[in-house]
């Protein structure tokens, strides 16, 4: 909650703080000031309406999956897209993605693919991940952007007991709940578990918990069946071993991607964490995650 003191300042000052209006994350007085200003001032009132309008049309679609044709061909002419390199599928919902990450970030005029996906590497960067073993890593990181950040489903707190309860289609059930409290055991209290569930991203299946931890971070453990895919025929080169199982990585715009697998799953952990932090975390759950999968496969 921030409490800001505006004292007649310009629009400026206030466009700065109407992510957080929208969002309620303002002091009731903060609140009131931006009120105020919005009931005399039509610039601001038409930026603040606009900006409702395109997030929740992004979010609408993106909880379909579907971008709606017109802000999709306006979005695709910012970006640039390269033709091919995506499916079209995927490149529908992180059109989506990206708008509603710019959005959080600045304004519509900032929209920029480098938020999701590193598509345009900064000159001299060496491409040190090959395209294969990138796209395998895009499979964690479709889900957490769309489910953790897109459907703000970090923000939900979920408990332990709810999780349990919970009979629908989206429970993780007998197979997957017990990893909640191992994940949770073994992270210590540097990270809190936000909730647990069953989700669906470009049409794929996921286990997916939610993680938060200090500074803005939000950390997802993302878990899929194979489809014929793997990391040790993709030629992947692991960065990191932990007790003996291999973790390959890759960064896309602001995201750091660990990936391993069992002999059935592919499992993720995707975050805002910096490199050395998500790699940490995901060796140090790494192992545990592996023994539950593998305990599923026999
Ligand atoms: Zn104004
Ligand atoms: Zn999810």
């Amino acid at each position: 909650m921030n409490l800001v003191k505006f004292n007649g300042r310009s629009c400026e000052t206030y466009r700065r703080y109407f992510d957080a209006y929208l969002d309620n994350e303002l002091l009731v007085e903060t609140n009131q000031d931006v009120l105020e200003h919005l009931e005399s001032c039509a610039d601001c009132t038409r930026l603040i309406e606009s900006r409702v309008r395109i997030k929740q049309l992004v979010k609408n679609a993106v909880a379909a999956e579907e971008a709606p044709a017109v802000l999709a061909e306006q979005l695709r002419h910012r970006f640039r897209a390269r033709p091919g390199f995506f499916s079209r599928d995927t490149v529908r919902w992180m059109i989506a993605a990206a708008a509603v990450l710019a959005l959080a970030i600045g304004g519509v005029e900032t929209l920029r693919w480098g938020y999701v996906i590193g598509v345009s590497q900064p000159a001299g960067v060496v491409e040190t991940v090959s395209a294969r073993v990138q796209e395998l890593l895009r499979v964690g990181l479709v889900d957490h952007v769309h489910c953790a950040i897109v459907l703000e489903r970090w923000k939900r707190f979920i408990s332990f007991e709810e999780m349990k309860a919970d009979s629908t289609r989206s429970a993780l059930g007998p197979e997957f709940i017990d990893l909640v409290p191992a994940v949770q055991a073994r992270l210590g209290p540097y990270f809190k578990m936000v909730q647990g569930h069953r989700c669906t991203a470009n049409h794929r299946q996921y286990i997916h918990l939610i993680l938060t931890g200090d500074k803005g971070a939000i950390v997802s453990l993302v878990i899929t069946e194979k489809r014929g895919e793997s990391f040790a025929q993709a030629d992947a080169v692991a960065v990191i071993n932990a007790s003996g199982l291999p973790i390959y990585r890759d960064r896309q715009g602001i995201l750091e991607i660990a990936g391993f697998e069992s002999d059935k799953y592919l499992a993720y952990v995707v975050s805002n964490l910096n490199h050395d932090s998500n790699l940490n975390v995901a060796s140090t759950i790494a192992p545990l995650v592996y023994s539950h999968l593998h305990r599923l496969e026999v």
